[in-house]
């Protein structure tokens, strides 16, 4: 059992829960993954988080950091073996400075997006994200998420400006790349490594990230349309839209059947029958978006595309795209799957993986949802009881849709989670080895003593 006097004096009773408290929030992920606690260290500055660093550098410990646990691939969970600790940044929450001339926001690791748009919404401002979850700043860098207003406003990526990361090398070392320009070319744009890595080269402090205006109007449609004409309406709006075109979500009738079952109330705001929906918005600069909207459907119905259409307020729109993950989360035994590919080729590669699992297993029948705008498919599979009992078929089931969307049509096998544990054989079969050495070398570097999460090696 790790011996635990230094971070008791170190992080105070707020700052240290130990084995005999109630763990289990830390310990689960919202898709019922777990792991166990060894302890959660909450230390509350930079200061504090650096000295933990370096204790668990020399004594050994593994920690694994957390920010808001609504991550999809396990990375926030400590393993089943009950010796690491959890390290939470919910109480880095220091610095929130914002500067609305320059339109933007530096801000500790532990605020989360909820309550960070709140304080922007009166200035006009936001942090534009659209997720079902309210992630932590920690958490959105490391995972570098997207969401369904990418198609306008790009990934988190896009919106960091700088960021500090204390790295556990046993020198107590704290990168400090967080000046908030947007200009700045200083060599290696070293940040980059700590956005979208999990949490496995170093802890997030804080960052500095550029805001974006709200919109002046918002508009938003169900549209009941043909497979076929799927890229079809996407292009149209795209040409009549431009920039405003702010989510274009895919969900096919396996998925909105789901809705049928447990959300009757919601089915009046979605067209009926048998089709794939689109909840297309416009976010506009201007008052025009529902003339936007209006432009853009007639123009998808003047070529046939579309079978029946719903305008709503947003809100109420957006509430129905958000109760199907909240489903698909809670359903057991399912593989759920977080790919992409280009969006020339969703429909074709939709079409083979149909295919290939009617070979293979019949009675699986495919759930889909996705941020199509930009090429993301979420494709769940509930699995029959015979299938996911047997460990090795449910891999081989997972690494022939990952072939399909790497081999067949250059799509990547983890679209917006991240590696986890749950990725760890995808990485290793398909992120180019030279890319995974100089991974290694990075880790090695600022992590030498593997004190924040491993990177996948060979078992
Ligand atoms: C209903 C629902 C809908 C979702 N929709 C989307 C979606 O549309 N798009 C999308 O991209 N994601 C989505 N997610 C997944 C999830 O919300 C994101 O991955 C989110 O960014 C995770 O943030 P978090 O604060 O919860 O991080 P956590 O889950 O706590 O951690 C995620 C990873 O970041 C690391 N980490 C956390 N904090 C730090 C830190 N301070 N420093 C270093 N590493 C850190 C962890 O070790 C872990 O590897 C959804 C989740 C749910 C439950």
């Amino acid at each position: 059992m790790t011996e635990l006097a230094e971070p008791r004096a170190l992080l105070g009773p707020a700052g240290l829960l130990e084995p005999g408290t109630e763990l289990s929030r830390y310990e689960q992920a919202p898709n019922l993954l777990t792991g166990t606690a060894a302890f959660v260290a909450r230390p509350a500055t930079e200061g504090e988080l650096t000295a933990l660093l370096d204790w668990a550098h020399r004594e050994r410990v593994r920690l694994i950091p957390q920010g808001a646990n609504s991550g999809l691939v396990g990375g926030a969970l400590p393993d089943d073996s009950g010796t690491q600790g959890v390290l939470s940044g919910e109480r880095l929450r220091e610095r929130f400075e914002l500067d609305t001339a320059s339109r933007t926001l530096t801000v500790s690791a532990g605020w989360q997006l909820d309550e960070i748009n709140e304080r922007l919404a009166p200035h006009g401002l936001q942090l534009p994200v659209e997720v079902g979850s309210s992630p932590s700043v920690g958490g959105m860098l490391s995972t570098n998420t997207a969401g369904s207003h990418l198609i306008k406003y790009g990934d988190v990526r896009h919106r960091v400006l700088g960021l500090r990361a204390a790295v556990p090398d046993g020198a107590g070392t704290v990168l400090d790349l967080s000046r908030p320009l947007r200009k700045r070319n200083e060599g290696l744009d070293l940040k980059q490594a700590f956005i979208g890595t999990g949490g496995t080269l170093g802890v997030l402090t804080e960052a500095s990230l550029e805001l974006a205006p709200l919109p002046r109007s918002r508009a938003t449609a169900w549209l009941a349309v043909p497979e076929s004409g799927l890229l079809d309406v996407l292009t149209t709006f795209e040409r009549h839209c431009a920039d405003s075109l702010a989510a274009f979500e895919v969900v096919s009738p396996a998925a909105a059947a789901l809705l049928t079952e447990r959300h009757e109330h919601l089915l009046n705001r979605i067209p009926r029958g048998e089709h794939f929906l689109v909840l297309a918005e416009i976010a506009a600069d201007d008052e025009r978006a529902e003339d936007k909207l209006t432009e853009a459907l007639e123009a998808a119905a003047g070529q046939d595309l579309l079978h029946d259409a719903r305008i709503g307020a947003p809100q109420r729109m957006w509430e129905v795209r958000h109760a199907i993950p909240e489903i698909t989360e809670r359903m057991h035994p399912v593989l759920s799957l977080d790919l992409a590919t280009p969006r020339s080729a969703i429909t074709r590669f939709r079409a083979e993986v149909h295919t290939r699992l009617a070979e293979t297993c019949p009675d699986i029948r495919p759930i889909e949802l996705g941020h199509y705008g930009d090429g993301g498919i979420h494709l769940i599979l509930p699995l029959p009881q015979r299938i996911a009992a047997d460990r090795d078929r449910v891999d081989e089931l997972r690494m022939l849709v990952y072939d399909i969307a790497v081999h067949r049509y250059a799509g990547s096998f983890s679209a917006e989670h991240g590696i986890g544990p749950k990725n760890h054989d995808a990485y290793l079969r398909y992120v180019p080895e030279a890319v995974r050495a100089t991974a290694a070398l990075l880790k090695q570097h600022f992590d030498p003593h593997t004190v924040l999460a491993p990177l996948p090696r060979e078992r």
